[in-house]
């Protein structure tokens, strides 16, 4: 049996009585936790509007993570080390690994962010890319920002709530 406050009764409580340390902390778990893990006495915890910020975040969250998945970030060939003959198993090693990372790293629900995601895949051995290309690339990746784009996905996700609860409240109390 789980005895921690589930997510939603905390941002309830943090909401009715000003526990100002619970707020974030509570959206960001409703936002990353399983769909799964939603049940009834959530939707009595939180109002509908909060709900529906909750869900919209949370799918704008999981888009952006099923695109990176399924589109490898090109490669930026070092051109002394890499000849055009190379290119091709180049490309072929560094794709693999990225697809491999951004599934694994990259499931909508998972609470690592893009950041832990850019580090898994400096780390990883991808055997047939050129250091050189590798380094390239991933100056380019990070640059583009597009790993770390959830972050601000989720902090607009939490800003929205806030507001949201600070117009309206939360509606549905808990006695
Ligand atoms: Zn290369």
């Amino acid at each position: 049996m789980n005895h921690k406050p589930r997510p939603s009764l905390k941002l309830n409580l943090s909401v009715r009585f000003h526990v100002e340390e619970w707020l974030s902390s509570s959206i960001t778990n409703l936002i990353t936790c399983d769909a799964a893990d939603f049940i009834a006495e959530d939707y009595h915890y939180l109002s509908p509007e909060v709900i529906q910020l909750i869900w919209q975040t949370r799918s704008q969250v999981q888009r952006h993570r099923q695109a990176l998945a399924c589109q490898s970030y090109r490669v930026r060939h070092d051109t002394i080390q890499c000849p055009t003959y190379s290119h091709l198993a180049c490309e072929s090693s560094w794709d693999t690994a990225w697809k491999a990372v951004m599934l694994f790293t990259l499931r909508p629900t998972n609470p690592d962010n893009g950041q832990r995601t850019l580090e898994r895949l400096r780390s990883v051995s991808i055997p047939a890319t050129k250091p050189g290309c590798r380094s390239n690339t991933m100056l380019d990746v990070q640059a583009d920002g597009c790993l770390t784009r959830d972050e601000f996905i989720i902090a607009e996700g939490i800003s929205a709530v806030i507001q949201a609860v600070r117009s309206n409240g939360i509606t549905v109390p808990v006695e």
